[in-house]
């Protein structure tokens, strides 16, 4: 298998990867919080670990990707669960809130064609299991109970292990950024963080537990849930980089506290999706939702665009560096996006019959750049930056400035399958420009031609049904006409 490396946010190094058994990985990423519309942010970030899953599986790995769905625990800065904020805000059961946006998640996801992970489960179905891994952790020494809460206790775990290694905090700014300002007088230290939590009267959803009728933290499902499905240890765990803390922080600290070992050997963060050079935020207005960069039915751009457009443009950036979405950065998506789609076309009507070329080296160096480039922590924009460069090519030898001759049979058949693989396999593109819609539109619009093609010929009007015949010819589409309808093909 090639190798392949990664940027261990953990270590803060790139490091050649190797799975903890051989051929397997598991990969934990944590799933997005199902009280509102997913997000073009969220949408990001789990694209990226698409493309990763992707190309993982396309090295020859088994894969196991788990990633959750968070439906309790959540609190807001102001310390309401986020399922019971979306729930009153659309009077509805917070299971409902949790099954609307769950399913309004999973369509916006395969409209950007993104593979369902292996495995999906829910923070509200493995109760049994947080509660268990809390008991871990109090038998352990790292949490103690406070009026039917349960907090996990920094400081005793700091005298025998790390905490703040991933997020590079130290105790005095775990102490100043701690925001549960809520749970402070019961807390013995203001760094240690709830991992049960006792609930008020009128909290909407509670659990019974050793400790109190209440709900788990938001910190403590993802634990619980990664090392039911992929063990104490596993390969990858990912997320925003707005998860490193405390989030991630405080998993790793639970999985220590619990079962003494750390969960992931390779954290894998992605960065934010800005727009017009600012986090794209809910709060502060600065946000387009998916479906109106579809429609075009915002004031930040000037046209809707194609999911696969929106795809290809957030692909050019390293799923680690920040991206700006901007109407500008979509126009030249969408020029860029096209350009490759219908160079793969003229790329699948190339055919040679040499059996050597001048041209297969630089060919075969530029094929090989697409593995290495992929091979170096999923470098996507270098991957269509030798894209284009092959793209060149392709339209070299379609315009006859470059001589068919000179690329061999082989060379051009493998030209065709890895640039097939890496764009639609790899990257997760569709050719959008040949889908169904497209398809959709011609028939629609060849029904109404042949109707008035019709109509003339019913009115002797020979000089209308003329021209669209010969029109029809010039664009190499062939009409023929039966006893009863008219069909057309293309040439
Ligand atoms: P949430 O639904 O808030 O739990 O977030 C789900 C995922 O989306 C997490 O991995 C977040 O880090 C990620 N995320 C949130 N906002 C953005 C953003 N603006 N850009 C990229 N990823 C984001
Ligand atoms: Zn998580």
């Amino acid at each position: 298998m090639r190798d392949l490396f990664v940027y261990n946010s953990l270590t803060r190094q790139k490091e050649k990867f190797s799975p903890i058994n051989d051929g397997f990985i598991g990969m934990y990423v944590c799933g997005p919080t199902v009280y509102s519309d997913v997000h073009l942010g969220n949408v990001r970030t789990f694209m990226s670990f698409d493309m990763i899953y992707r190309y993982l599986n396309y090295l020859g790995y088994k894969v196991r990707y788990v990633r959750n769905i968070t439906d309790v625990g959540h609190l807001t800065d102001d310390g309401e669960d986020r399922m019971s904020k979306g729930a009153k805000k659309d009077q509805l059961e917070p299971m409902e809130v949790a099954h609307k946006y769950t399913v309004g998640f999973h369509d916006m996801m395969r409209i950007f064609n993104t593979h369902s992970p292996d495995i999906e489960p829910r923070a509200t179905g493995h109760i049994i299991e947080q509660i268990e891994m809390v008991q871990q952790i109090i038998d352990n020494g790292y949490a103690y109970e406070q009026n039917g809460s349960v907090y996990f206790d920094t400081i005793s775990f700091m005298k025998e292990h790390k905490y703040g290694e991933l997020s590079g905090r130290v105790v005095d700014e775990l102490l100043t950024e701690t925001r549960d300002l809520k749970n402070q007088n019961e807390k013995r230290h203001p760094s240690d963080f709830a991992i049960w939590m006792k609930a008020s009267d009128d909290h909407l959803m509670k659990w019974n537990s050793p400790w109190s009728i209440g709900f788990p933290g938001w910190h403590l499902e993802c634990s619980a849930m990664s090392t039911k499905y992929l063990g104490k240890s596993f390969d990858i765990h990912g997320g925003g980089n707005d998860l490193k803390f405390p989030h991630h922080e405080n998993e790793i600290a639970q999985n220590v506290g619990a079962c003494k070992c750390s969960p992931a050997n390779y954290w894998l963060h992605t960065n934010m999706l800005l727009m017009n050079g600012k986090k794209m935020s809910k709060s502060d207005g600065n946000t387009i939702t998916p479906t109106e960069l579809f429609t075009g039915d915002s004031p930040h751009v000037t046209k809707g665009y194609d999911p696969m457009v929106v795809k290809f443009f957030m692909l050019q950036a390293h799923y680690s560096s920040t991206i700006d979405l901007t109407n500008d950065g979509l126009l030249a998506a969408e020029k860029g996006y096209k350009k490759l789609m219908e160079s793969i076309k003229v790329l699948e009507s190339l055919e040679s019959n040499s059996e050597t070329g001048s041209l297969d080296e630089q060919v075969e160096v530029l094929l090989e750049s697409l593995h290495q480039n992929m091979s170096d922590d999923f470098n996507a924009p270098k991957v269509i930056a030798n894209l284009f460069e092959l793209v060149a090519k392709i339209n070299g030898l379609k315009g006859g400035q470059l001589k068919l001759e000179d690329i061999s049979k082989s060379c051009l058949d493998k030209m065709k399958k890895h640039i097939h693989e890496f764009v639609f396999d790899i990257l997760g593109l569709k050719d959008e420009l040949s889908s169904d819609n497209n398809s959709h539109y011609m028939e629609g619009l060849m029904s109404l031609i042949l109707d008035i093609r019709q109509n003339s010929r019913e009115k002797k009007d020979w000089d209308t049904s003329d021209k669209i015949r010969d029109t029809l010819n010039e664009l190499e589409i062939k009409i023929k006409d039966g006893k009863d309808e008219t069909s057309w093909s293309l040439n």
